[in-house]
């Protein structure tokens, strides 16, 4: 480029500088919910109301018993880098209100159409503010009561390029209650009602008893068994100090995401990494592995030895004494377990609480301790589906799958070789109680049977969705399922995709969903249980995203584990559905389900060639 093309620099009007700026603090609706939720907690409400249309792109309007703003100051709230709660960059190490930048309100003017309407205790009428392209365009009274609602309408429609990024409504209304969750339980004194596209998403009773604001947030039977934790530890020579308080779940709570995790930091909602290792750690040995625990964790330290403006959404902060607060964090939790009665002794494998929680098809196996596979799932594993005629018989054997060849004679298709066919595998056992030992004309083979069964069931619903014909089992009546309220919102938001495969899920008030059908991979075991559990494993995967992530976390849901003692007949019956699959050698989520060790591999190890 030479100097006459090179752009000139010039410095940016005022209105693309505040779009700018408001991009970075307001990226979804659940920020808007988020920043304008701190101020009515910084004003100190009792009630906060939040609700949102369309997701929160056509309106969003939040409702607090706060103390208000005066008439006067109503302009100045607007105003970039205006705020009534940091004087100097000395306060910035003793801030104790979640706002401090004075941001929030002029990005979401700039982001959207806002009305503000805030009347003061000792104020007989309210101002209300009619907010403009960031330009306050009238300011006038009503009659209100104390306290203050700002109302947000048409987000990004000044920002077309962001408002394509976002997710569907119902995904936004989804992160809403996540960010809401995560406050109320964080102020469990403060009463949270978000009312989202009509339906009432999220009550909190304000008692000032976390157990209930995580009741409404995470269910009652969720809440019911948490134990307390709490912890106190100072370092004289350093001065540091920290405070722990809150509640952990016993390890038989365990659940299939980590969004049941909860930090608090000085009355902010944190996310961190190292907290929630230290947290785990707490149940190392006592959960099985990719499980995750249910808690809520309190921390306080002085507010000079905590940094809150390390992170542009203030999702994060940072500890000066980030050793000591991870060692009181994980002592806390570890000693709430052990004066609740829990053993801490890690169990053995065989004991090892199945990794599918109250699943009533997987048994004890008396002699060994080993688990051993029956009902549903071992006809899933002896028939599989579309093998199964409606009435759930099997059809007969001999109406397996024609197998592929061996893998270097492919036939082409369409031009392109499918090379991925397996050859025909022959059992030979099962090690670990986790793999399968195979032979094949081309060598050995080690088949890791999770993996492989995921993969098969995965296929079969993808085959199912295609041919619509999910296959599906109805309950015997509706079941008001409860959920947390997340597991809620995303059961909505992916109502479709759960169809898909085979669930009839209805919206209904509260942490719940109603449960009419369920997938016929699942029938016959908890209902509610897998329900919760195929939501929790849909959130924890990153890889996949549509349908495809709703039919391969289902897929995990009810493959066989690790740990399942497979006889030779259903090790037989998962190498050959394993055969037949389009793409046998990985998992859904793309990991090996198999290791090959070919003939020639073999004799060059042992020195034959
Ligand atoms: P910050 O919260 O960082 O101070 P904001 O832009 O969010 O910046 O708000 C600007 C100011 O407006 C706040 O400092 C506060 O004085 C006032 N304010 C905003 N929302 C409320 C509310 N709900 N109740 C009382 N005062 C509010
Ligand atoms: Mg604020």
């Amino acid at each position: 480029m030479n100097a006459a093309e090179r752009p000139r620099i010039v410095v940016l009007t005022p209105e693309v500088a505040a779009r700018i700026a408001a991009g970075e603090v307001i990226e979804r609706p659940a920020s808007v919910v988020k920043e304008l939720v701190e101020n009515s907690l910084d004003a100190g409400a009792s009630h906060i109301e939040v609700e949102i249309g369309g997701g929160g792109v056509d309106r969003i309007r939040v409702r607090d018993d706060g103390h208000g703003v005066p008439p006067e100051q109503v302009a100045d709230a607007f105003e970039r880098h205006a705020t009534s709660k940091l004087r100097s960059e000395h306060d910035l190490f003793t801030v104790r209100t979640l706002g401090f930048r004075g941001e929030a309100l002029a990005s979401i003017a700039a982001a959207a159409d806002v009305d503000f309407t805030s009347r003061t205790a000792g104020a007989d009428a309210a101002a209300v503010a009619r907010v403009r392209d960031g330009r306050l365009e009238r300011l006038g009274s009503a009659a209100a009561a104390p306290g203050t609602t700002v109302d947000a309408r048409d987000l990004f429609a000044a920002l077309p390029a962001r408002r394509r990024f976002l997710h569907s409504a119902r995904a936004e209304v989804r992160a809403v209650t996540d960010v809401l969750s995560a406050l109320a339980l964080a102020y469990p004194e403060v009463a949270f009602r978000l009312v989202a596209d009509g339906r009432v998403a999220l009550a909190t009773p304000g008692t000032g008893d976390p157990r209930d604001a995580l009741a409404a947030v995470h269910g009652a039977d969720t809440a019911a068994n948490l134990v307390a934790v709490t912890a106190a530890r100072a370092d004289a020579e350093t001065g540091a100090s920290v405070e722990v308080a809150g509640l952990a779940g016993p390890p038989s709570l365990h659940r299939g995401s980590r969004a049941y995790l909860h930090l608090v930091a000085n009355g902010r909602t944190i996310g961190s990494r190292t907290l929630a290792y230290a947290i785990e750690q707490a149940y190392a040995g006592l959960i099985p592995a990719g499980r995750h625990p249910v808690a809520l964790v309190r921390i306080t330290v002085p507010p000079d030895q905590v940094d809150v403006n390390v992170h542009p959404t203030k999702a994060e902060v940072r500890f000066r004494h980030e050793r000591l607060v991870f060692a009181a964090v994980a002592d806390a939790v570890r000693a709430a377990l052990a004066g609740s009665g829990v053993p801490l002794a890690p169990l053995p494998l065989g004991a090892m609480p199945s990794a599918l929680g109250s699943d009533a098809f997987v048994r004890e196996a008396p002699l060994d301790g080993h688990r051993v596979i029956s009902g549903a799932r071992a006809a899933s594993m002896i028939a599989p589906a579309h093998l199964t005629d409606p009435a759930g018989g099997a059809v007969a054997e001999g109406a397996a799958p024609v197998l592929a060849g061996s893998a270097r004679d492919e036939p082409t298709q369409g031009g392109l070789t499918i090379g991925d066919r397996l050859p025909l595998l022959r059992a030979l056992g099962q090690v670990d109680l986790a793999y399968l030992v195979a032979e094949a004309p081309d060598g050995l083979y080690l088949v890791d049977q999770h993996a492989a069964h995921e993969r098969v069931l995965y296929e079969e619903l993808l085959a199912a969705r295609r041919s619509g014909r999910a296959a599906s089992q109805p309950l015997l009546g509706a079941v008001v399922t409860p959920l947390s309220a997340s597991q809620a919102a995303l059961a909505i938001a992916e109502a479709e995709a759960l169809a898909d495969l085979g669930w009839t899920i209805e919206p209904t008030d509260g942490a719940a969903v109603i449960l009419r059908a369920v997938p016929a991979a699942l029938a016959g075991r908890d209902a509610p249980g897998a329900l919760r559990d195929h939501l929790d494993r849909m959130d924890a995967e990153e890889r996949l995203t549509g349908p495809d992530r709703a039919a391969a976390s289902l897929a995990c849901r009810a493959a066989v584990m690790a740990g399942d003692r497979l006889d030779a007949e259903q090790q037989r019956a998962l190498l050959r559905q394993l055969e037949a699959c389009e793409t046998p050698h990985t998992c859904p989520h793309g990991r090996p389900t198999m290791l090959h060790l070919s003939r020639a591999a073999l004799d060059r190890s042992f020195g034959r060639r």
